[in-house]
């Protein structure tokens, strides 16, 4: 007799490389590792950076075509509600094991209920924000009408203690538009089967904590952290990405200060030229992804000498010429995962997007937190704070981050002052930690299997109905 299919589970992404990557990461974990069959549904084209997906055997389909760098949008939950009726022909087609949406997707959720499969969402951000949605949504429990933003500060546990400055606006405000989606979302999650986090215990135990406090209350699913979901399949290595890597290979080991500020964070004229005044006078080599400053369409007029299209021109004039030996500037996209395992980076001064996080405590690098907008602050409070990886220059009131503020936290961090050091061993303690979290035995490996065994006893036990 033919062996019998595989259970068969469909994964749901958002919009944005944030969210697609760790999701695709972990679709190819469960066919690999878990002896499911996987399909990812996205809104976008998944573009060549997944091509290894379907070597692994995920199936990729896209539920409508849009510009691959579309972000998150107002309409959103309308998108997912028109694509409603191809995804119920999705998951009927592959008899579908499980839906795992990601947590913008949850308009997807009625219709798991409807066809009984079983729904786990899935956070590519971390369990303290996924604690702030729960303790969001008891606090309007009942509270018809009325709404109740969370306190400032907002104590998790014990050891954690978020300033309003540092939480995500539409949960810390009210008034916000955002506010009652966020609301909505939150209190459509109770029709969910668990929740898969991008997070580990070692790493975020706080977190775990807070959520273990409020789950005797407040009626939601179980949470399985499986993170650190750090991509295995490699990115290209050709032109742009192989020139850096290139470029890191004639390096010293650990000199090098890797700056990114994700696949959409994007500085002001006058922050670019700050940090790299900052760069310049910390006498560091560094390695410098350069993005197009956010408001380089009403400057377009005024510096009409500028190519519009290329990041490069933007920086301050002479700077790369002065620097040139031990800096490398490249527009736009570096190979991050590599280069964060390359063992001349030493640091990174990062956006703090969660994946980002992720991919510097899984390499064991120390950074330096600059966060920009959407939950980035949250996550370099904790960050900082809590996990100790980071360290956190001053901003002024409105945000700017001085030259000497940028300059001092590059030579704590290099040249290990105090705070330099601490923060260092803890990037290579927290290394072997997100290693063993994957590792057979690890805690993601075993919470991953132990859900994958659910959603297989499932169908196992609908095959014999
Ligand atoms: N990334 C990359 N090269 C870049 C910028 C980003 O490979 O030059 C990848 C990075 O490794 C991470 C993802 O894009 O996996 C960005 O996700 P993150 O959550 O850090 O930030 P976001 O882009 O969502 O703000």
């Amino acid at each position: 007799a033919a062996a019998s299919p595989r259970p068969h589970v469909v994964l749901l992404t958002s919009p944005g490389v944030g969210h697609l990557l760790p999701l695709a990461e972990l679709a190819w974990r469960l066919v690999a590792r878990h002896g499911l069959a996987a399909t990812l549904a996205t809104f976008t084209a998944p573009g060549a950076a997944l091509a290894s997906l379907h070597a692994a055997g995920v199936a990729t389909v896209s539920l409508e075509d849009l510009p691959a760098d579309a972000t998150m949008e107002p309409d959103f939950p309308d998108r997912v509600r028109r694509s409603i009726p191809r995804l119920r022909a999705l998951l009927r087609s592959v008899s579908a094991a499980a839906l795992v949406p990601d947590f913008f997707c949850d308009e997807a959720l009625p219709l798991a209920v409807e066809l009984g499969v079983p729904a786990y969402i899935f956070y590519p951000t971390n369990l303290a924000a996924h604690a702030i949605m729960r303790r969001l949504v008891a606090l309007n429990d009942g509270a018809a009408g009325e709404r109740r933003g969370l306190p400032d500060p907002l104590r998790l546990s014990a050891h954690v203690s978020l300033r309003r400055a540092d939480i995500p606006a539409g949960f810390a405000d009210s008034t916000k538009p955002q506010f009652a989606r966020l609301l909505d979302m939150g209190r459509r999650y109770r029709a969910a089967a668990g929740f898969l986090v991008n997070s580990f215990y070692e790493m975020e135990n706080a977190g775990e904590e807070e959520i273990k406090l409020s789950a005797e209350q407040d009626a939601y699913p179980p949470v399985y952290p499986v993170g650190p979901l750090v991509r295995s399949c490699s990115d290209e290595d050709h032109g742009a990405s192989a020139a850096c890597l290139d470029w890191l290979d004639r390096q010293p080991a650990c000199s090098v200060v890797y700056v990114s500020f994700g696949s959409a964070g994007s500085l002001s004229v006058e922050q670019t030229a700050e940090l790299a005044a900052g760069l310049e006078s910390s006498g560091h080599r560094f390695l410098w992804v350069v993005r197009m400053p956010s408001q380089h369409n009403e400057l377009e007029s005024r510096d009409n000498g500028k190519d519009k299209e290329e990041p490069l021109a933007w920086l301050p004039e002479g700077f790369l010429e002065r620097t040139s030996g031990r800096g490398l500037a490249v527009a736009a996209w570096a190979p991050q995962v590599r280069v964060l395992s390359h063992p001349a980076t030493a640091a990174f001064v990062s956006h703090c997007g969660w994946n980002s996080a992720l991919e510097s405590v899984a390499a064991g690098v120390p950074m330096i937190a600059w966060p920009l907008y959407a939950e980035q602050r949250m996550n370099a409070a904790i960050l900082s704070e809590t996990v100790g990886v980071a360290l956190r220059p001053r901003e002024r009131e409105d945000g700017f981050i001085p030259r000497e503020e940028i300059a001092a936290a590059v030579t704590e961090l290099m040249e290990e002052g105090e705070k330099g050091r601490a923060v260092r061993g803890r990037a290579r303690d927290l290394k072997e930690a997100a290693a063993r979290a994957w590792a057979p035995e690890g805690s993601s490996s075993r919470k991953m299997e132990e859900v994958a065994g659910e959603w297989k006893a499932a169908v196992l036990a609908r095959q014999k109905q």
